[in-house]
């Protein structure tokens, strides 16, 4: 059996540990399509915040109470960043971190592409899932927000983030470099031979939609042979972790599993979904034309995650 997964960061690296779980019950391969919206330039490092969130996760190497990073991190170049008085100076990057970004950033510039340098990665960190950039092009997340000085600017994702925490009027989000991104190499042939593609709870905003942005992915699942199973990350009308929410009320869209779930779509009108697993606190949830099953959807740990892995795989 063969299992794509679309995914973003912590949401993402999270259900992931479900999936590989479960996957090594059954002797299933798995492939990870991650989202890299979010990826950027800091001091000439490139950093890749949700495939090293996964690759870190499903490694062993994540610290599990922050969400993101190492485990054991220290904050020395940090500081010594902080006393030269180098922007930005809102993005912390750790010790043990910077060593995968100089990894990463060295290969790139000698010219290999992204899915390269993250499979040399992974030879370190073995995931245990087969981890793909859902592209090797530049695309960025864009935030498009008020400019203070009249008017409106775009920001990088991470800046509205991280910096503003998403707390400042916002109109809409970019995915730069979208039109002329190509999938990854592996990417659709993974899709294309899939028994089934679960997208994971991850932001359906801005984790989920960068990576259907790439020209030819989306069709790639939704005109493909697999059948496409949804998990809600919204739980009674609340996102888990992070702030999706905010994300959705950009997009207009009502934070709850029904909503998401709206999003995405049907699979038979031209959307994304054939089943949507949602929380038992949503349970009545409807989309139309998918099929909604409602199950307890917290990750709380490796074995309750596993469940929501098989139960999505049993929806159809
Ligand atoms: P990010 O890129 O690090 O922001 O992570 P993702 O986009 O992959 O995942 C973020 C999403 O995960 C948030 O919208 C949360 O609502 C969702 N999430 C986090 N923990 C849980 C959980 O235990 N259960 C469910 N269903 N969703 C969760
Ligand atoms: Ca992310």
């Amino acid at each position: 059996m063969r299992i794509v997964v679309l995914v973003g960061g912590i949401g993402g690296a999270r259900f992931l540990l479900g999936v590989r779980a479960y996957a090594r019950e059954v002797g299933a391969e798995v492939t990870a399509v991650v989202n890299v919206g979010d990826d950027l330039y800091l001091h000439g490092l490139k950093v890749c915040p949700d495939l090293d969130s996964v690759m870190y996760t499903l490694g062993g190497g994540a610290d599990p109470e922050r969400g993101w990073g190492r485990v054991g991190e220290t904050w020395t170049v940090k500081s010594e960043l902080a006393a030269y008085g180098a922007e930005p100076a809102w993005f912390g990057l750790g010790d043990r971190d910077i060593a995968t970004h100089l990894v990463r950033t060295t290969m790139l510039t000698g010219g290999y592409p992204l899915s390269a340098v993250t499979e040399a990665l992974a030879t370190r960190w073995q995931p245990g899932v087969r981890l793909l950039p859902a592209t090797d092009d530049r695309l960025e997340t864009h935030v498009v927000v008020d400019d203070p000085a009249g008017g409106q600017q775009a920001i990088h994702f991470q800046e509205w983030w991280v910096r503003h925490r998403a707390e400042i009027p916002t109109h809409r989000f970019v995915f730069v470099g979208a039109e002329t991104a190509k999938p990854a190499p592996g990417v659709l042939d993974a899709i294309a031979s899939a028994d089934v593609v679960l997208v994971a709870p991850s932001n359906p905003v801005v984790s989920v939609a960068p990576v259907l942005a790439v020209p030819g992915l989306r069709e790639a699942v939704t005109d493909g042979p697999a059948p496409v199973v949804g998990v809600s990350p919204i739980i009674g009308g609340a996102a888990v972790r992070g702030m999706a929410d905010r994300c959705l009320a950009v997009v207009g869209v009502e934070c709850s599993a029904a909503g998401v779930g709206g999003l995405y779509g049907s699979r038979s009108s031209g959307g994304l979904l054939d089943g949507w697993l949602v929380a038992s606190e949503d349970a009545g949830a409807v989309v139309p034309d998918v099929t909604v099953r409602a199950v307890p959807l917290l990750m709380t740990d490796e074995a309750a995650t596993a469940a929501m892995v098989r139960a999505a795989l049993e929806l159809l």
